[in-house]
């Protein structure tokens, strides 16, 4: 099975992906967190069981939205209002299972159409009730957790119904899709017309078109593909204020480009209801393989080395020594020997057979040159093949009384292993602190000329207050984060849990220009408010 014939998965509040195909923690990995001294926690509370509050939605504005986009289309359900609860964040899941769905909606309301989300951000705004625009639900940074302080109540705007490959124009080589298309329905529409996003991050089971844009997400393809917001040319955006319509051209030097404005903007300055993306042909051939440098820092130097003068392959990712040694199949093997199996680089071609047979030829030379050893096709494929299997594995670590959580940040070539250090030290340091020791594992799956993404994972075991215990570690990396003078996020976006260290990495002024923007589409401030920005 290839991403283009994953099915979309139903969405469980607090479970990953396709229910069909649960993860399953190997033995090694349970003896493993047995020797981290993990203990199983109480087993989750049911969804059914979760407790809710009571709704405060005022009846006058559950009466006019159920009259604007019928009945049918509005619901307080128990089980939608949990469903609707937060994102998947591992604090999100464990208050879940924990059955607190105290940041729970009053109401759902799923709009049919770009006409339906005006209407609704109408009426929200004169009842004064607060709009979270929910897409996939796979926000890992209190993205759907709104403030609700000086709110009449909160509704979440399900965009579920708006699942459709609009028009392609093939070409310009563009396609419109509408905001509450899954991910892997995106996929298979394209293809049928022989056209590929090319967008897979590891929340492609989950996530949708809209999300990706308000969020700027980056695909695991993102060195052939690009990040979303580079793949995104024109917007459809609905406002309390109205519509806004953005993108006529390609490019354009009438003014600042305020379709940049739009995407990363986290549903605080309207609700993405359509985007026109730039698409290209289904790849015709796909090869991925593995290499293994001996170091970090010579891997570093390898990737730093495509990125600045090419070729770049379609998928370029390098792990450290940590994360190398801990296929989590045997992370026990990899608590007795950190570090001793080098450090593994997963390079990925697609498209023509010529272009992937040139770039891959280019490639080998330089890594050869560069110190790397082949480990072959079969290695790569293999990494391909289970690529959206990895969050699958986080539903039976936390039943096994794990914490396991991860973080990104993003910075300049020259500062990236400083970073990398810091912040490892920061996590390692809190968490030893705390009386626990822990992993700390990275990898660096985004590249360009100027510099890379980090991506941190972290496993310990449960304290018996997890989210006080995590809460405390990602503060410490935060901080590390600031001090190296990296940026708070590269693809995770803002969402509550980053909204005050971006306030410090911008600026009082820059805030203000935010909150400028956000005053003059949403005067009421309805919108995700404390989302993004205070
Ligand atoms: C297991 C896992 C793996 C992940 N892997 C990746 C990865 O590889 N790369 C990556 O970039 N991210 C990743 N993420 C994070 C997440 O998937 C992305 O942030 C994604 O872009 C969110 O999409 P979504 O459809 O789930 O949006 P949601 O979570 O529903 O929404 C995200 C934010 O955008 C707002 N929003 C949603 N739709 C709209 C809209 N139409 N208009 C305006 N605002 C809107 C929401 O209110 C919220 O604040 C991962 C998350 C998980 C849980």
């Amino acid at each position: 099975m290839t991403e283009y014939d994953l099915p979309s998965a139903a969405r469980h509040p607090y479970t990953w992906g396709n229910l069909d195909t649960p993860g399953h923690l190997p033995e090694a990995a349970a003896g493993a967190m047995a020797a981290l001294g993990a203990v199983p926690p109480p087993a989750s509370v049911a969804v059914a069981d979760a407790r809710v509050p009571d709704s405060t939605l005022p009846v006058e504005a559950a009466d006019e939205l159920a009259k604007a986009l019928g009945a049918e289309h509005v619901t307080s359900a128990h089980d939608a209002r949990v469903e609707h609860t937060r994102g998947f964040s591992t604090p999100d899941l464990l208050k879940l299972r924990a059955g607190d769905a105290s940041d729970a909606p009053d109401a759902v309301v799923f709009p049919g159409s770009h006409e339906d989300v005006l209407a609704v951000l109408e009426i929200c705004t004169r009842h004064r009730v607060a709009v979270v625009p929910f897409a996939g639900g796979t926000s890992v940074v209190g993205g759907l957790a709104p403030v609700r302080a000086g709110f009449a109540g909160v509704i979440a705007l399900d965009l579920r119904r708006l699942d459709r490959l609009v028009s392609v124009d093939e070409v310009s080589r563009t396609a419109v899709l509408q905001a509450g298309l899954r991910a892997v329905d995106a996929e298979r529409l394209l293809a049928e017309h022989g056209l590929t996003l090319g967008h897979f991050p590891q929340s492609f089971e989950m996530a949708s078109i809209g999300g990706f844009a308000a969020a700027r997400s980056a695909g695991q393809a993102s060195a052939g593909y690009g990040r979303f917001d580079d793949m995104v040319v024109g917007l459809t955006v609905a406002t309390p204020r109205g519509t806004v319509t953005l993108g006529t051209a390609p490019k354009s030097a009438a003014g600042p480009d305020l379709r940049q404005l739009v995407l990363g903007s986290e549903g605080a300055f309207g609700v993405i209801t359509s985007v026109t993306v730039r698409v290209r042909p289904v790849p015709a051939v796909r090869v991925f393989e593995a290499w293994n440098f001996p170091s970090f820092t010579e891997g570093v130097a390898a990737l730093r080395a495509l990125a600045q003068d090419g070729p770049l392959p379609t998928v370029l990712r390098l792990s450290d020594e940590m994360e190398t040694a801990v296929n989590l199949s045997d992370p026990s093997a990899a608590l007795a020997a950190p570090g001793s199996g080098g450090c593994q680089v997963i390079t990925g071609y697609e498209g023509g057979e010529a272009a992937v047979a040139a770039t891959r030829a280019a490639v080998t030379e330089r890594f050869l040159a560069l110190g790397a050893r082949s480990q072959g096709t079969e290695a790569g494929e293999k990494w391909r093949t289970g690529r959206f299997r990895g969050p699958y594995l986080r539903d039976p670590l936390l039943d096994a009384g794990a914490l396991v959580e991860t973080l990104e940040t993003v910075t300049f070539w020259s500062n990236l292993e400083q970073l990398k250090t810091a912040v490892t030290e920061a996590i390692s340091g809190s968490l030893a602190e705390q009386g626990t020791p822990g992993l700390v594992m990275c990898h660096i799956s985004h590249v360009y000329e100027t510099g890379a993404s980090l991506y941190f994972t972290v496993v310990a075991k449960q304290l018996d207050d997890p989210l006080a215990q995590w809460a405390k570690a990602k503060e410490a990396a935060n901080a590390a984060i600031r001090a190296c003078g990296a940026a708070i996020s590269h693809h995770h976006g803002v969402g509550t849990d980053h909204r005050e260290t971006l306030a410090l990495e911008l600026g009082p002024i820059a805030v203000d220009m935010l909150r400028a923007v956000k005053a003059s589409v949403d005067p009421a401030g309805v919108l995700n408010p404390g989302i993004l920005i205070g």
